[in-house]
C-alpha cells in the first residue's frame, strides 16, 4: 500500500491553518512536501519485504541486544525510541544478525504501541527461526510523555517472553544479564 503523499500534504497544511500559521511564509512553504516525504520514509516498515536467507549453525542462545529503534506512538503520531533485545534458543537454525535487525525495524517504522510492536518481534523471530522459545525486551522514551501529559522521561519497559525463557527463571535471568552493558541510557535531559 503506498502512502498517498498528496493526502498527507493537504492535511499538514490544514493543521497549519488550524494553529493559526501562515502555510504560504517562506519557512512552511515546502513544510507540507517535507512531512509527506518524512512520513514515508519513517513509516516505511508497512512495505517491508519478508526476503530471509538462512544458514544452519547449532547455538545455546543467541542473543542480539541494543538495536536502536525509531517508531511512531499511533496515540499522538510522535516518535518513541529506544533499543530491542532479541534471544532466541535456536532449533537447528540461525537467522543472520542483519535480519533480526530488519526485523526490529519492519515494525518499528509504522504506527506503533511498543507493547504491540515487542510482541509482533517475538512472533517473527519465532516463525522465522522455527523456535518458539523467544524473548524480547524493548526499552523506550516516549515523547508523548516527555513532551506532554506527564512530562517525564522515564524509560517505558516491555518483555515478550515465550517458550522455556518463560519457564526457565536461569535462563531469562542469563538474558538479563547479557543485554546489560547495552540497555538504555539515561535521557539525556
Ligand atoms: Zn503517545
Amino acid at each position: 500500500m503506498p502512502i498517498d503523499k498528496g493526502k498527507i500534504e493537504k492535511a499538514v497544511r490544514m493543521i497549519l491553518e488550524a494553529i493559526g500559521e501562515d502555510p504560504s511564509r517562506e519557512g512552511l512553504r515546502d513544510t507540507p512536501r517535507r512531512v509527506a516525504d518524512m512520513f514515508e520514509e519513517i513509516l516505511e516498515g508497512y512495505n517491508a519485504e519478508d526476503d530471509y536467507t538462512w544458514f544452519t549453525e547449532t547455538s545455546d542462545l543467541v542473543v542480539v541486544s541494543g538495536i536502536r529503534f525509531y517508531s511512531m506512538c499511533e496515540h499522538h503520531i510522535l516518535p518513541f525510541f529506544g533499543v530491542a533485545h532479541v534471544a532466541y534458543l535456536p532449533r537447528g537454525r540461525v537467522v543472520g544478525l542483519s535480519k533480526i535487525v530488519r526485523v526490529v525495524h519492519k515494525y518499528a517504522r509504522r504506527l506503533q504501541i511498543q507493547e504491540r510492536m515487542t510482541q509482533q518481534i517475538a512472533e517473527e523471530i519465532a516463525k522465522i527461526t522455527g523456535s518458539p522459545d523467544v524473548m524480547v525486551v524493548t526499552e523506550a522514551y516516549h515523547m508523548c510523555m516527555i513532551m506532554r501529559g506527564v512530562k517525564t522521561p522515564a524509560p517505558t519497559v516491555v518483555a515478550a517472553i515465550r517458550g522455556k525463557f518463560r519457564d526457565n527463571p536461569d535462563l531469562k535471568n542469563e538474558v538479563y544479564r547479557t543485554i546489560e552493558p547495552h540497555r538504555l541510557k539515561p535521557f539525556p535531559l
